[in-house]
């Protein structure tokens, strides 16, 4: 994820500290949207799910979706935050994707507050809140490039009109591109963990808006920032923050400063542009929605919500972590903690297998077989780590069986005998290494003498004549002792 070409993007002077608060909006997983019985599904016709409620017609009124209630809490609960008794506002602004001209948002009595998310890295970024309000429709701009400066007509599809958004503000806590990147990645992880979003971010269940300034290092002032909208993945994030810190750094050391304003990314350009001055909360005539009460979840309800809270990344991270050691890396870990494949090392390390190589197995080999069809169970899982654990097989078989055993339903056993895959015995393997020294007298002499790199060439003989049965580790113990033999008679 931060290859070389990244950081270079990445780069900012020593001399300024950059601050970064991030606001994502996440798509609840409900069946129904926010305040109407239509469907809350992505990617149907444009226009058909709707109705008077969504579409904002005179003389309809909303009824609040429980479950998006629910699933709300859950958010804040897994985010450490205070759940609190709130209230719904409309937030008044004119855009032809948003056919009443107000948006029934949350405004200074948000559902949760004051919370926190650790990252992977260990660095700790504040929650101010979560609060629940409606999607707008979508519009698109045809002809030009997509925006609607340059566009010949407009289309609006108010199917997404009303869905039940989460918008998570988090406190200016981020000071590097990477932390930005942790941070959505890992919010993402919860959100997915709790059930609350698909965290699919190419179909925009996630949005992440980006609130850019930049200090003098060691000052903990906070000076003009920039909100750059709708960063829709996490390479075009860590750019654009990046960009618009740069930006900020080179007005300040001309002697100018930057404007307040709302920005876009331009992801051809690699830079970003103004799009309108920022407005303050008062341009917005927040007052409460007249036809909502008061949402005042009750102890006993968030209680019962926070009993079926779902073990969070964090807490999985630690416990393998604890179970591994220093041993496996942390990149490992993070794809084995993922939500598809958690429930496979879940299974492999209850029965007691080897923790480092099922990390090795499940990040790996698992992970390359994504997404995994409905007949591979964890049992088949753990049958064919097990295999490889007592011995029975090489860690090479296992990987040609996993592969099969991921597109092939028949018992392992049927597959293991299809496939040949029997563990080579010490004693023809014995005879395979001796055979190989004695075709390669030139080289295996060098190799006693010290010439470590000739053993790459010697182990890859004898594989190749094992026909792939042998085992890589034990070829090489052997090789070892056939070393220390030869030396004690020459
Ligand atoms: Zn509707
Ligand atoms: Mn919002």
């Amino acid at each position: 994820m931060s290859g070389k070409d990244d950081t270079m993007f990445e780069e900012i002077s020593d001399a300024w500290e950059l601050v970064v608060g991030l606001e994502v909006h996440t798509e609840l997983k409900t069946t129904t949207k926010l305040f109407c019985g239509c469907s809350n599904q992505f990617g149907s016709e444009p226009n058909t799910n709707i109705c008077p409620v969504c579409l904002g017609l005179p003389g309809s009124l909303p009824v609040l979706n429980r479950h998006a209630v629910e699933l709300s809490i859950r958010v804040g609960l897994a985010l450490n935050c205070t759940v609190q008794a709130s209230l719904f506002h409309r937030k008044n602004y004119f855009y032809p994707d948003m056919p009443k001209d107000y948006q029934i948002s949350q405004y200074d009595l948000p559902l949760n507050i004051r919370g926190h998310l650790v990252l992977p890295s260990g660095h700790r970024v504040g929650i101010e809140r979560a609060h629940m309000e409606e999607d707008t429709g979508k519009s698109s701009h045809l002809g030009g490039s997509g925006r609607i400066s340059s566009a010949s007509a407009s289309l609006i599809d108010y199917n997404r009109s009303g869905v039940p958004l989460v918008e998570i503000v988090s406190a200016p806590d981020i000071h590097t591109p990477e932390q930005a990147r942790e941070y959505v990645s890992e919010l993402r992880s919860v959100l997915v963990a709790v059930g609350a979003s698909d965290g699919k971010m190419e179909e925009g269940s996630l949005r992440v808006d980006a609130n850019v300034s930049v200090r003098p290092r060691g000052s903990t002032e906070l000076r003009t920032r920039c909100e750059i909208k709708n960063l829709n993945s996490l390479r075009s994030l860590g750019r654009a923050i990046a960009h618009e810190a740069n930006r900020h750094i080179a007005l300040y050391e001309s002697g100018e400063s930057p404007t307040q304003q709302t920005r876009f990314w331009d992801e051809s350009g690699q830079v970003t542009g103004a799009l309108r001055t920022k407005e303050e909360a008062n341009d917005y005539r927040y007052f409460p929605e007249p036809d909502l009460v008061p949402l005042a979840p009750s102890q006993e309800w968030i209680q019962s919500i926070r009993d079926t809270l779902p073990e969070l990344p964090q807490q999985r991270r630690e416990w393998v972590m604890d179970l591994c050691g220093e041993a496996t890396t942390n990149d490992r870990i993070e794809t084995a903690i993922s939500d598809e494949l958690y429930p496979f090392l879940v299974a492999t390390l209850r029965s007691g297998l080897s923790p480092q190589r099922v990390v090795a197995r499940t990040s790996n080999e698992l992970a390359a077989e994504l997404p995994l069809p409905n007949y591979f169970s964890t049992e088949r899982f753990v049958e064919i780590c097990s295999l490889e654990e007592r011995g029975e097989l090489t860690p090479t078989q296992v990987k040609t069986l996993l592969t099969e055993a991921t597109h092939d339903d028949a018992p392992i056993s049927e597959l293991i005998a299809r496939l040949g895959l029997v563990a080579i015995s010490a004693d023809s393997l014995a005879e395979i290494v001796n055979s190989v020294i004695e075709e390669s007298p030139a080289e295996w002499t060098r190799f006693v003498e010290g010439e470590q790199q000739l053993r790459g060439f010697l182990v890859g003989k004898i594989m190749k004549a094992s026909k792939g049965k042998a085992d890589g580790k034990v070829v090489g113990e052997m090789l070892v002792e056939r070393v220390s033999a030869a030396k004690k008679v020459g």
